[in-house]
């Protein structure tokens, strides 16, 4: 298991492997062949950023059973197969980042998800083989403004005005995606909860599913869906997600002001 994040120190852009709150440089990037450089910091002195910046961000509505029929802006039923929407990669922002509420977005909600971040570049992927093209998973905010949801043709405002896509703080590999357990908070307080062995389609299935039609590449990333009832986020708020060996992803949130 390998932990990566991407950092900001001495005004420098880097990627590093975290141990025991320490960040160690390495020579290139997660995607590629890298060395472990003696280049060092404590986690508490670099900037995090997101650990990718991807090209192409997807997510998936619909993929447990608990938050079916929750948001009003959804259908009830249990999708025969999975469905899959676009987030902008111009909406991804990296811990500590605002969220920044839209003016006139009304109602605001933050869907706590695991994220699928490719390894490898891949189209047809058989489902046996998908894990072969994961590099490992994330924590994110599938941040959705529910009236734009539930009114506008597309989504593409509802699910992807800037700062909608929260992602961080690491990269984690080797970890079963079936075993994990992702946490939502806002203000310190639960409101989403549940085992990722609740999804309706599983990493392989989804990862399988994209590759069809799309050309998955290193560093695309995909939101894997939200359980329960997300809760509603407003200015002031602090928002966390939490997941099994990945660690807590947190954001503020404040108006567009
Ligand atoms: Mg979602």
């Amino acid at each position: 298991m390998v932990k990566f994040a991407q950092y900001l120190a001495h005004g420098e852009v880097a990627y590093g492997v975290v141990e025991n709150n320490v960040v160690y440089q390495i020579t290139t990037t997660p995607f590629e062949e890298y060395e472990v450089t003696d280049h060092t910091h404590p986690l508490d002195h670099v900037e995090l950023l997101s650990p990718i910046y991807p090209n192409k961000v997807l997510a998936i509505a619909l993929n447990y059973v608990s938050h079916l029929g929750k948001t009003g802006a959804a259908p009830r039923a249990q999708p025969e197969k999975p469905e899959p929407f676009w987030k902008s990669s111009g909406a991804v922002i990296g811990p500590d980042e605002e969220i920044i509420i839209p003016r006139d977005a009304g109602r605001v909600e933050a869907e706590g998800e695991l994220v699928i971040v490719i390894g490898r570049e891949g189209k047809h992927i058989p489902k046996a083989d998908a894990l072969d093209y994961v590099l490992g998973y994330t924590c994110g905010i599938d941040v959705s403004a529910r009236v734009w949801q539930k009114g506008d043709v597309q989504w593409w405002r509802a699910k992807g005005s800037d700062t909608f896509a929260p992602l961080g703080p690491f990269i984690t590999t080797d970890l079963d995606p079936s075993k994990l357990h992702l946490i939502t908070r806002v203000n310190g307080e639960v409101k989403q909860e549940a085992p990722t062995s609740d999804l309706i389609f599983d990493v392989p299935t989804i990862v399988s599913f994209i590759s069809e039609v799309v050309t998955l590449e290193a560093g695309d990333v995909i939101y894997t869906g939200t359980p329960g009832i997300p809760p509603v986020i407003e200015p002031g708020d602090t928002v966390e997600v939490e997941v099994t060996e990945i660690g807590v992803l947190r954001n503020s949130v404040v108006s567009d002001e």
